[in-house]
């Protein structure tokens, strides 16, 4: 039976590389029968306040959230930041440093694929007009529409995966530090899809020993189209770093069928969910359908 899940804390909208605009985002949550949702766009927060409004209509509690880029050992991680205050200033600083390095770096990745041959100009003109945070998923819609690659999945491959004309080094921020920023919002910090990071089973321990002791909550214990193998070492690595866990399907796209909102295990007995107490809203998880 596919699992369902009531809550979702990880979801894309346009505001950052997600096709739905924040409104048609939260439509779209709510037919997927999602009640407690968090908006978690990379490096911004443009998109909270419509989500917001949408949700209050439609009886869905509401998370404020950010999904920020952030390095970690030469390595770019995702800290999630729930329950966030956008507006506190700390977080406004680091959110405006994010998008200046993210548009420098689409600068850096338009001359890296025009020096390689592919139409990098054309493509940074687009990215510029569709979205208002550009990312390399922009980039990747960008050379698919000039034909420089059949699809997304082929653009990432061929254009803007590691070691491709179109991936840049860029100095994002410190763990750290990111997590300062979401603390200091009076969010909690979650490490996004942790078992996605090309890392040694001993250095994922490192990392989450480090953010746990930097001020850490959580780790996404659950997350959209990871496996069974998966969710058991994200399980023990919370238990072991003492750190709660979350759930999420990182959702961007409605045409992608295998990855809707809400399609997301259970978080198992043994680790406790960051959203059971503050800095959420109340909501009652028993609510969720066995
Ligand atoms: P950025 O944060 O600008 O580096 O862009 C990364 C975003 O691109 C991620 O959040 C994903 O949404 C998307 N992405 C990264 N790698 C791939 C891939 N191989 N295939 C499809 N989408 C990807
Ligand atoms: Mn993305
Ligand atoms: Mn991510
Ligand atoms: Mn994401």
């Amino acid at each position: 039976m596919t699992p369902r899940s009531v809550v979702d804390l990880h979801l894309h909208s346009s505001a950052s590389d997600g096709v739905l605009d924040p409104v048609s985002l939260v439509a779209h949550v709510a037919g997927c029968g999602v009640r407690l949702m968090a908006l978690t766009d990379h490096d911004t927060v443009a998109g909270l306040e419509d989500a917001a409004a949408a949700t209050r209509a439609l009886g869905i509690v509401f998370v404020a959230g950010v999904e920020l880029s952030v390095d970690w050992r030469g390595r770019t991680l995702h800290v999630l930041g729930l329950a966030i205050d956008p507006r506190a200033a700390v977080l406004v600083r680091g959110l405006r440093r994010l998008q200046e390095l993210r548009s420098l770096r689409a600068e850096r990745i338009a001359s890296g694929l025009a020096s390689a041959g592919a139409p990098g100009r054309e493509a940074l003109t687009m990215v510029r007009t569709v979205g208002r945070l550009p990312t390399r998923m922009h980039f990747a819609r960008a050379l698919v529409a000039l034909g420089a690659a059949p699809d997304v999945a082929t653009a990432f491959d061929r254009w803007l995966g590691r070691g491709r004309p179109g991936h840049v080094a860029t100095e994002w921020p410190s763990l750290a530090e990111a997590t300062g920023w979401v603390a200091a919002a009076g969010g909690a910090p979650v490490i996004a899809h942790p078992m996605r990071y090309p890392l040694s089973a001993g250095a994922r321990r490192e990392l989450c020993a480090e953010f746990a002791a930097s001020g850490g909550r959580a780790i996404e214990v659950i997350t959209g189209g990871g496996g069974i193998r998966d969710r058991d070492q994200a399980v023990s690595l919370a238990v072991r770093s003492g750190l709660d866990g979350s759930v999420g399907s990182d959702f961007h796209d409605p045409a992608i069928p295998w990855n809707p909102p809400g399609r997301l295990a259970k978080l198992p007995g043994s680790v406790r969910p960051v959203w059971s107490g503050p800095p959420f809203p109340a909501f009652e998880t028993d609510a969720e359908p066995a």
